[in-house]
């Protein structure tokens, strides 16, 4: 049993309420009441705070029903918004969600510059401009949360970034010191593996999200919480040895897995054999719809690779769900039959293997959501997608 004191017992409570709001959409007092277990005297006062800070409103049920339409309670999506950045090489994507979860505003740009400097202003200036396009509503722009890829430490500094080289930066420091408004730093694979977790595999415990970019990346979510490792750099899957003496990596080993099983590994390979640049992903998919027989070689071999690490991560982690995100693969007809089909251990199980539904904004999404649940203070966010919305 948790004990403490009133003020602490009390903002437990609030968490709570506000996350069964958010996770059934509209309820009623009573309905909260047998959901948390709280007596309807707590959820009473409680849910008048929340009526007061305009974080929830009341609604009429719509439907016919016999008798007294309840008055439900849902969340007051618009009451502020939150800024969640994918910071890849060269390209940075940029998603604002209101409360509830739900992208309002997406936009993606190439970067001509590798330089951090150059880089840091761009974020600065765009920063700014959606704190100003956001700042009507009751909260206005929250906090931005910023996915990098590569290693982050506890205090949010960045290790290493192997694409850019950068080492050591203090990226929040520096935004801190040009911007008012809360900043936080966190590794993309983690964001994502959050975004899986909160917006598509509620009942998930135990997953993990791999990311087959430009590198390979793993977060990893253990009885529903981010799992970090000591310094914060728990993941980097993708330079696990799978090949003795194999090609040179940056991170100073040979054989790293993900120079074989990213996709820029495949693509690097694709346009070699091809003999084809540049190769964009509809060139791909026309190559696989046409049945070419060297992109099918090479696919083929590259899905053995493929579960060569995954077989490893298996057998290291006996996972609920594994979920994969790659533009390629989802190209590929019956990919996940043909992963499963090399996954013959008796002593590798799993769950579920799955592509990736929310692909490349699950880092920027992840980000929006984790921001909610810290403004929020709530113990954790259950979220649902309208259709469409993250579709192409
Ligand atoms: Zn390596």
């Amino acid at each position: 049993m948790i004990t403490g004191d009133g003020a602490y017992i009390k903002k437990i409570n609030r968490g709570l309420i506000l996350s069964k709001i958010i996770e059934h959409k509209a309820v009623s007092r009573a309905d909260l009441s047998k959901i948390t277990g709280l007596n309807k005297a707590t959820i009473s006062v409680q849910v008048a705070d929340l009526l007061n800070d305009h974080l929830i409103y009341e609604t009429q049920q719509e439907h016919n029903v016999v008798g007294r339409r309840p008055i439900l309670l849902s969340i007051n999506r618009s009451a502020g918004y939150v800024l969640g950045i994918d910071l890849d090489y060269k390209y940075i994507q940029y998603t604002v969600s209101d409360l509830g979860g739900h992208p309002v505003d997406f936009h993606a740009v190439e970067l001509e510059t590798e330089n951090y400097h150059d880089i840091l202003k761009i974020l600065i200036d765009q920063i700014k401009a959606y704190q100003e396009k956001w700042s009507a509503s009751t909260y206005g722009l929250i906090s931005v949360t910023i996915g990098i890829h590569g290693t982050v430490n506890n205090d949010e500094r960045i290790n290493f970034v192997p694409t850019y080289q950068w080492q050591n930066i203090g990226l929040k420091e520096d935004l801190n010191k040009e911007l008012d408004i809360e900043i936080s730093i966190q590794n993309n694979a983690n964001l994502s593996a959050y975004a899986e977790r909160v917006y598509q595999y509620h009942e998930s415990n135990n997953l993990l999200c791999i990311m087959l970019f430009s590198g390979i990346g793993v977060g990893i979510m253990i009885d529903r919480k981010l799992h970090k490792g000591f310094h914060g750099y728990a993941g980097e899957m993708g330079h696990m040895i799978i090949r003795q003496d194999g090609d040179a990596c940056n991170c100073g080993n040979r054989g790293c897995w993900e120079l074989y099983s990213s996709e820029k590994s495949l693509l690097k390979k694709l346009k070699k054999h091809l003999h084809r640049t540049p190769l964009s992903y509809d060139d791909i998919r026309q190559l696989i719809e046409e049945q070419d027989p060297t992109t099918l070689e090479i696919l083929e071999e590259y899905i053995i690779d493929l579960s060569t690490g995954l077989n490893n991560i298996i057998n290291m982690y006996n996972p609920e769900t594994l979920v994969l995100t790659s533009e390629i693969l989802k190209m590929y007809p019956d990919v996940i039959e043909k992963i499963k089909s090399n996954l013959k251990s008796t002593v590798s199980e799993y769950g579920s293997l799955a592509l990736s539904e929310l692909g490349k904004k699950s880092c920027s999404m992840g980000a929006c959501a984790l921001a909610i649940q810290r403004f929020l203070e709530v113990p954790e966010v259950v979220l649902t997608l309208e259709n469409t919305v993250v579709k192409k």
